[in-house]
């Protein structure tokens, strides 16, 4: 396996100017990018590629995309920031359309997934406090093994993943975990009295896209709603197209009790995330017990309604079902004895790497990288392929061939 890559004086350059004064808490593919439109992104040496992580799906409607850029600069023409202190004439009719969009009484907007993420598990244990009269400081939220949904102290308390949390304690109480796509061992953890939610990714997205058995979400519903439990999904990555419908849940018809979005609510251009769920719930928190500098300023209220109404006009979840089937048939005619396992839904897909080097995804993300497709390993040997959702017939036919002829490198 070749590992010798060669940058550009200019790359070089931006790459030392990171090792040195920036955090070393990513380890990115070393090509600096300065310019993004649909499904593509150029480097600063003029390098086409496609992009296949999307912004780790935010990108579902595509880099730069025109209307979504229009609303941005309009509004940041005219008002950006109120706070909450105020009102401002972009936040109401936000709001409004927002829960019609998904049915929902109320949303509380916020700003990034993690935050999102937090939102729904106050929210949550307060409607145990208050509705569903757990013991005070009793109340707990299943979560499952392998998941991913941010990385602050209290979301990295109930990762799996030592990574995430080794020497962050001291953690969290209140969280128990259960293997992922397992309804028996939900139905045993839900039998305790002081369960106040269950939170789930409707795919494991950063886990390696791992999709579950078809059925388990509507069972776990199903069971939440019989325990007297809220299901909450963290649709963060897995919402707003990316799989083929509108939201991952909708596959089974399961509408949940506390729906959490993020990404590619701005089509990739500033943090904006959200929370819905209906009054019982969202009326548990009141004023000046929840909130963000930045949630619900009316520079992301105008962002989130086109990238919204971008993702209906242009029939979006269906171009994911389409291009997704066409990308997962392609990529399964490939015979490679390094390519385990091509999983997904929708355009959220991975391809699983079978090698005995544990550096194999990575270097054949750096082939692909030479071959015009960015791409990136999560979890060592799984490599997620997620175009913007605006990839043509075309595209992904180009794509699949650059994948197959980048697994030469393996040999
Ligand atoms: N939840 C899920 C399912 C995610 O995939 C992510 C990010 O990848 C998050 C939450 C956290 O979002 P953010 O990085 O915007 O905080």
């Amino acid at each position: 396996m070749s590992s010798t890559i060669s940058f550009s004086e200019r790359t070089e350059y931006y790459l030392t100017l990171e090792a040195k004064y920036g955090a070393h808490n990513y380890h990115p593919l070393p090509v600096v990018l300065n310019r993004g439109e649909g499904v593509f992104v150029w480097d600063i040496d003029g390098n086409r590629y496609f992009d296949f992580l999307s912004g780790y799906s935010a990108v579902n409607q595509g880099h730069c995309h025109p209307r979504i850029i229009a609303a941005l600069i309009e509004q940041a023409q005219r008002l950006t920031l109120t706070s909450r202190a105020f009102h401002n004439n972009q936040l109401g009719e936000y709001e409004a359309f927002i829960t019609q969009y998904f049915g929902y009484d109320k949303v509380l907007p916020i700003n990034t997934g993690a935050e999102a993420v937090e939102t729904a598990i106050k929210l949550c244990r307060r409607w145990g406090y208050s509705v569903k009269h757990i013991a005070e400081g009793k109340a707990k939220i299943i979560v499952c093994e392998n998941n991913f949904h941010g990385r602050t102290t209290t979301l990295v308390s109930f990762s799996t993943d030592p990574s995430a949390r080794k020497q962050f304690g001291p953690f969290t109480p209140g969280f128990e975990v259960i293997p992922y796509n397992d309804l028996n061992a939900l139905s045993i953890a839900l039998q305790d009295k002081d369960v106040a939610g269950f939170l789930v990714e409707p795919i494991q997205g950063e886990a390696g896209v791992v999709v579950p058995d078809q059925g388990f979400l509507k069972k776990a519903f199903e069971y939440c709603e019989m325990a007297n439990v809220l299901f909450m999904a963290d649709e963060v990555q897995t919402g707003l197209c990316r799989t083929g419908k509108m939201l991952a849940c909708d596959h089974e018809n399961v509408r949940p009790d506390i729906l959490i979005l993020g990404k590619a609510l701005s089509g990739g251009t500033i943090p904006i995330s959200a929370v819905l769920a209906d009054d019982e719930i969202m009326l548990t928190i009141k004023a000046g017990e929840h909130g963000s500098t930045y949630g619900g300023n009316p520079l992301a209220c105008r962002v989130a309604i086109e990238s919204l109404n971008v993702l209906k006009d242009e029939n979006l979840a269906a171009k994911a079902e389409e291009m997704g089937n066409l990308l997962r048939s392609e990529l399964t005619k490939i015979h490679s004895p390094f390519l385990a396992k091509v999983r997904g839904m929708g355009l959220l897909n991975a391809i699983v790497i079978r090698h005995h080097d544990s550096e194999a995804a990575w270097e054949l993300c750096l082939r692909l990288k030479e071959n015009g497709l960015l791409a990136k390993p999560t979890h060592g040997d799984k490599i997620r392929l997620a175009p913007p959702l605006v990839i043509d017939r075309d595209q992904v036919l180009e794509c699949a061939d650059i994948i197959r002829k980048s697994l030469s490198v393996l040999e």
